[in-house]
């Protein structure tokens, strides 16, 4: 069989980069080696009729309005906000700290035009060049609300302290001076309504493409032929780690289904300094599925197991260089995706990247 694209993953790169392909008229062979489509997105129904992230809680967010009317073509939405609140001092308080976070946990009435009074009161004003996450957090808020939000949790997390980690990692996290209890401010954030593994089926549903789950590209028939690779897999891999192996933070989750209609008072309850687990997710909260019983996933953070997080360091960045100068000598192959590109990238970032990644090879 002859295609003209092997594209390496099934999870959002793979799939946007294969349906855009297909629209054009070319022929995919999609293959992955877990048994289902969606990569880490993937949800399922578990045993007792609830729908899961098997690979943990994923909301969908963007400001970029082409993405979001490209997957609006292969789904309908739930209208969801995300929210959190973190369980600090006995507290559940909202996350991102925001002006209510503040007011809550000192008991004081702050508003929106003067809690910048707050903060420059607590900030760390003799940090010159910001060179980690702590130096980024305690320059914005001070050491009392980083001990109590960020360093055990981000410990916890990525195992280490905020100190030995770029300060990308926490700079993600705003710090609110209004009262928006939100987790996100992207004007479109939902849920697929049916789910994200449907919304998946959806996008692969052309007569151009083929899927083949269960499939590694190390085990691939060496009968099939094609024309171009899109790779999706680890960038290491690929290269059969000849430069070192790129250190990934690992997941593990444990899930629970309980006999009770809702469990907690938030979709995700973050737990700084209490417990082993990071986090509680309530997955009916984020879905809006309705139902007698209610599942929720407790998350560990581990070294080892599935790569989830890239670990952004000078380390990495080095081994990165060198895996780079190697792709740049392929022709034909394109590395696409969280872990081709050794990125820290939310879904629509990925869905952006395959669509103009697509444009890039076959329109210019
Ligand atoms: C716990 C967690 C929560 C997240 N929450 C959010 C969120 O709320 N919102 C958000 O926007 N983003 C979130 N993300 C990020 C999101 O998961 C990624 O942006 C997205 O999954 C990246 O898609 P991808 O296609 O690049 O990679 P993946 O989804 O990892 O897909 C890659 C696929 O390639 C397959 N593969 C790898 N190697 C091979 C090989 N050699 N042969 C065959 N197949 C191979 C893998 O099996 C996998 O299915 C979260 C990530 C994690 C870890």
């Amino acid at each position: 069989m002859k295609y003209d694209y092997l594209i390496i993953g099934a999870g959002f790169a793979g799939a946007v980069y294969a349906r855009q392909a297909a629209d054009k008229d070319l022929k995919v062979l999609l293959i992955d080696k877990r048994n289902h489509v969606g990569g880490n997105a993937y949800d399922s129904f578990d045993e007792d009729g609830v729908l899961i992230h098997n690979y943990g809680p994923h909301i969908f967010h963007t400001n970029n309005k082409e993405v979001w009317d490209f997957l609006s073509r292969f789904t309908q939405w739930h209208y969801y906000q995300h929210w959190v609140l973190t369980s600090v001092e006995g507290q559940l308080l909202p996350m991102p700290i925001n002006v209510n976070t503040i007011n809550k946990l000192y008991g004081t009435q702050y508003n929106a035009f003067n809690i910048h009074e707050f903060y420059e009161s607590k900030r760390n004003k003799t940090i010159g060049e910001i060179k980690n996450s702590e130096d980024f957090i305690l320059s914005q808020i001070g050491e009392h609300l980083y001990e109590k939000f960020f360093k055990n949790y981000t410990k916890k997390q990525w195992g280490v302290y905020p100190d030995e980690l770029d300060k990308s990692v926490i700079a993600r996290i705003p710090i609110r001076h209004n009262f928006d209890p939100r987790y996100f401010s992207d004007k479109y954030q939902a849920m697929p309504l049916h789910g994200y593994t449907k919304m998946f089926e959806s996008i692969l549903d052309s007569k151009n493409i083929d899927v083949r789950l269960g499939v590694s590209m190390q085990n691939l028939d060496a009968d099939i032929s094609y024309e171009k690779i899109v790779y999706t897999g680890k960038l290491d891999e690929y290269f059969n780690y000849k430069h070192g192996n790129l250190p990934y933070r690992s997941l593990r989750f444990e899930f629970e289904n309980l006999e009770q209609e809702k469990y907690q008072e938030a979709p995700v309850v973050n737990y700084p300094n209490d417990y082993d687990f990071t986090r509680i997710t309530e997955y009916k909260q984020l879905t809006g599925q309705k139902s007698f019983n209610t599942t929720i996933s407790r998350e560990y953070s581990m070294d080892d197991g599935e790569p989830y997080y890239p670990i952004p360091n000078d380390k990495s960045a080095q081994i990165v260089e060198k895996y780079a100068l190697e792709v740049a000598q392929l022709k034909n192959v394109y590395f696409l995706g969280r872990l081709a590109e050794y990125k820290y990238y939310n879904m629509d970032a990925v869905v952006a990247s395959a669509i103009n990644k697509f444009k890039e090879v076959e329109e210019s």
